[in-house]
């Protein structure tokens, strides 16, 4: 039994009206914060009500050129004019040049584009599967895949078949075969199931920082140790870079910390500037070479749209600046955080450049209560699991606006 009331039956304010027709008549498959927006610009949303608020989350990572970013709409215009859609029955002039020029910013050779994150990652496991049928000679139906513990890699009912969530795995089944799953940051967890199922073992796939899991860092070495194992076995490195990539971090890719090139990356989310999805899988010829016409596709992978936005993505990546400016204005709020942990308010802090998953002492609430508090003084973030929040703002929010930020939770972790 529902007890939300008919949308029709709410007065109130605006805000109260537009969250009771989304109660009324969505899928309560989320839990949003209750704000409504209504615009946006840079690192600021406004809602019905005409108030503003600081995004923090920069919808976790795709809108890491912030809200409205000039250049990308500019380029989504510009394209809104020509043509949107081709499908791939035929060829577009943005098509080559967006893949040849995220391949050369990833070093690598081919792309295969899709649409949202999850369809890169099944792409990814289909690209790797493939690969090791036809090229690293496995058994046909024996493919294995790594994965590590407490993994996002989306939702999609394969994707959720190595999911160690139970929120994100519960009556879904059944589940997709062929997927390890060892301990994230563990080489030697690794190194055993490569002992054991080497042979079979296709791809180890991972996120260089785990973002859902609450911003979790591997120890130093491990993607580096990931990177001499896979290659020591024959086994595919693929790197979900889809919240850690394209600057987030400080550098374009998360791997770079550490000097690793993986064999694949899977990219999304700020790939479509928070204008358009985009996703794609980007590899060498050896491995992308796989595919041949009709083995795989997408209505509206690599269309006209996605590829113009996409490739002003790319071209904004190339300056460096956006990375540059995520290490910078990084490394001061990583240095603010931790004095936060000093004063006890909270436990931990783990990240990289923006990005920050930070650990409140849970006797002074749920990350949902911290992230309601901050709400209301016009900062808006997410919680993962229980008492963590997340902070990913906007690449391009300034200094004074991420320092008022960083009052705002000291006062709300204050008042406790
Ligand atoms: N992979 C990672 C690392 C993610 O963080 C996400 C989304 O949060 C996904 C994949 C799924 O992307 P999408 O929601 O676009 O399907």
């Amino acid at each position: 039994m529902t007890t939300t009331p008919a949308a029709e039956e709410v007065h109130g304010t605006r805000t109260d009206r537009e969250i009771a027709a989304a109660d009324a008549y969505s899928a309560h498959n989320y839990h949003p914060l209750p704000v409504v927006v209504a615009s946006a610009e840079g690192a600021w949303m406004t809602d019905v009500e005409g108030r503003r608020y600081l995004d923090m989350l920069a919808g976790y990572s795709a809108l890491n050129f912030g809200h409205g970013n000039p250049r990308l709409i500019a380029a989504a215009k510009a394209q809104l004019d020509r043509v949107t859609l081709t499908s791939r029955a035929f060829h577009h002039d943005r098509f080559g040049q967006f893949c040849r020029e995220l391949a050369e910013l990833c070093g690598m050779e081919a792309v295969l584009p899709m649409n949202t994150g999850a369809e890169a990652v099944e792409t990814a496991v289909k690209t790797a599967r493939k690969w090791g049928y036809r090229v690293k000679g496995v058994p046909d139906g024996r493919a294995r895949i790594v994965v590590a513990a407490n993994n996002f890699h989306g939702r999609t009912t394969t994707v959720i078949s190595f999911s160690t969530d139970p929120e994100a795995r519960a009556d879904y089944g059944p589940y997709t075969p062929g997927f390890d799953v060892v301990p994230y940051g563990d080489l030697a967890a690794l190194e055993a199931v490569l002992d054991a199922n080497g042979d079979d073992t296709v791809a180890v796939l991972l996120e260089p920082i785990q973002g859902e899991a609450g911003v979790l860092v591997p120890p130093p070495g491990y993607l580096a140790g990931v990177r001499a194992l896979t290659r020591e076995r024959g086994v595919l490195f693929i790197a979900d870079e889809i919240q850690s990539g394209l600057g987030r971090t400080g550098r374009t890719f998360a791997c770079e910390h550490e000097d690793v090139a993986p064999d694949v990356y899977v990219l999304g989310k700020a790939l479509g500037g928070g204008v358009v999805p985009v996703s794609a899988v980007v590899s060498s010829r050896e491995v992308l070479g796989v595919f041949r016409p009709g083995e795989h596709g997408s209505t509206f992978g690599g269309n006209p749209l996605a590829c113009a936005v996409g490739l002003e993505v790319v071209d904004m990546l190339r300056s460096g600046e956006y990375q540059a400016r995520a290490a910078e204005l990084g490394a001061h709020l990583h240095g603010e955080l931790a004095l936060l942990v000093g004063g006890g308010a909270v436990t931990q802090v783990r990240g990289r450049g923006l990005w920050a998953g930070v650990d409140i002492d849970p006797a002074l609430g749920t990350g949902r209560e911290i992230s309601e508090r901050l709400l209301a003084r016009g900062v808006l973030v997410k919680d993962t699991h229980g008492s963590t929040i997340r902070l990913a703002p906007p690449l391009v929010i300034s200094k004074d606006d991420l320092d008022w930020s960083l009052t705002q939770l000291r006062e709300v972790l204050a008042a406790g």
